[in-house]
């Protein structure tokens, strides 16, 4: 079925992808493996990690690229920026005035076979600004 051999929609994958698809939020693997606890509560981790891997191989949810300490995931697959805070980590997604996502992904790189791309502005999250963390700009 599909040309995806072995994939199959398990109940442990299913809380995965719905933990993510539920979050208004970018989730690391430890944050969907909190909230997918609370539903089966005998998951493990490695679990948690290679269902997220499979959901995103399958473009079921997208990966936030771009930096950071901990991969995050992210609930749509459509192309489109990040904001990420230096202080807490926190992603949020935004525009960017002026870049048309879509053509950047259609570029041609020699060689390469282009499927996304990850424009990250990076600085302080409103939180983070009003408890002190930010630095000045530079
Ligand atoms: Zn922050
Ligand atoms: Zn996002």
């Amino acid at each position: 079925m599909g040309g995806q051999p072995g994939f199959r929609m398990t109940p442990q994958r299913q809380a995965v992808l719905d933990a993510v698809r539920d979050a208004p939020e970018h989730l690391t693997a430890d944050e969907v493996y909190a909230r997918v606890r609370a539903e089966l509560p005998r998951i493990s981790l490695g679990t948690v990690y290679r269902s997220l891997e499979e959901l995103v191989h399958r473009g079921l949810i997208g990966r936030v690229q771009g930096g950071g300490a901990q991969r995050r995931y992210d609930r749509s697959t459509d192309v489109h920026c990040h904001a990420r805070c230096l202080a807490c980590g926190r992603v949020d997604d935004t525009d960017v005035e002026g870049v048309d996502l879509r053509k950047l992904v259609a570029s041609r790189v020699p060689g390469y076979r282009v499927v996304g791309c990850g424009i990250e502005l990076v600085g302080y999250c409103p939180r983070c600004v009003k408890a002190g963390h930010a630095e000045p700009r530079g």
